[in-house]
């Protein structure tokens, strides 16, 4: 570490607090930068922030190797990796970009993963300062990027979303919220891998709004609810279980079904309600079969 000038950075998200704080510890110095950004700011992001403004102290100092210790191994993870265009944060980019000017400056700087809470003074140091900084910080320059906008944005939506219904009773959307909704962060489709076609229709049943007749009559957009086999009202039950016009899909169906421990009698609602990827797949791959949308 001879002749090396060391920063310990650290980021700190309390809960209820307006700002998210973040600092920077020159130990050769004995000085400590404390900056804060508004509450939206994830973690990874003030992470980074505090390495970002370590980095603009080794730009403007006269030394020429540096050490920059973090405890944030995603951040270091992803200094060091491929970036993604289009979901990498800014200040990562921003972060790699004046690495590679400071090299160009003649400067070393390395970059070190250190764990947390496991007694490394300067790390407790500069935790207790950026801790701190979430009351007392200087207001970062740095935006806030776009990702932590969409995780705040996505979080308000549920979050108002579940309002709603509590304060929506009885009204729409009630067997949607009393048969399918769910408290995730990921849409339930996520993880699998199903067609567009299966997605747009599963939705469309989960929701109750669907294009089998026996859903449009009720808006009146079609004169009669009666499915063209002849064998009575065409509802999305009909078309997954009995509609003469589908028994091609269906007994692939039936097979996955099966497969997956599901038995007969069958209904599509609980099917769907299980959430069970098995299930949800053979459902999937009805659809495709019998190129309907649903
Ligand atoms: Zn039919």
């Amino acid at each position: 570490m001879e002749n090396t000038r060391t920063f310990f950075t650290d980021g700190s998200k309390i809960e209820n607090k307006t700002f998210v704080g973040f600092a920077v510890l020159d130990c050769s110095k004995n000085v400590v930068c404390s900056f804060r950004s508004y509450k939206i700011t994830s973690i990874f992001t003030a992470e980074a922030m505090a390495i970002l403004e370590a980095l603009k102290i080794v730009e403007g100092a006269l030394e020429r190797n540096f050490s920059i210790f973090t405890d944030s191994k995603s951040v270091v993870e992803a200094v060091n990796g491929m970036p993604k265009l289009g979901s990498s944060s800014y200040i990562i980019f921003k972060i790699k970009d004046k690495l590679r000017y400071l090299v160009t400056k003649g400067k070393k700087v390395k970059l070190f993963w250190i764990p947390a809470h496991k007694g490394i003074i300067f790390n407790e140091m500069v935790d207790i300062e950026a801790k701190a900084s979430c009351d007392s910080g200087r207001d970062t320059v740095e935006c806030i990027p776009n990702s932590d906008w969409r995780t705040f944005w996505k979080e308000l939506c549920m979050k108002e979303a579940r309002v709603w219904y509590s304060e929506n009773e009885g009204g729409k959307g009630k067997k949607y919220f009393e048969m399918f909704y769910r408290y995730e962060k990921k849409l339930w489709f996520t993880e699998l891998s199903l067609s567009r076609k299966a997605i747009t229709s599963i939705n469309r049943i989960r929701s109750g709004h669907t294009y089998v007749k026996q859903s449009l009559k009720i808006f009146n957009i079609v004169s009669t609810d009666l499915c063209e086999c002849g064998e009575g009202v065409e509802s999305v039950n009909h078309i997954f279980w009995q509609c003469v016009r589908y028994e091609m899909a269906r007994e692939e169906m039936i097979k996955d079904l099966k497969k997956a421990g599901q038995f007969p009698p069958y209904n599509i609602v609980p099917l769907l309600c299980s959430m069970k990827p098995s299930c949800l797949a053979a459902l999937g791959r009805f659809i495709n079969l019998a190129e309907i949308s649903i």
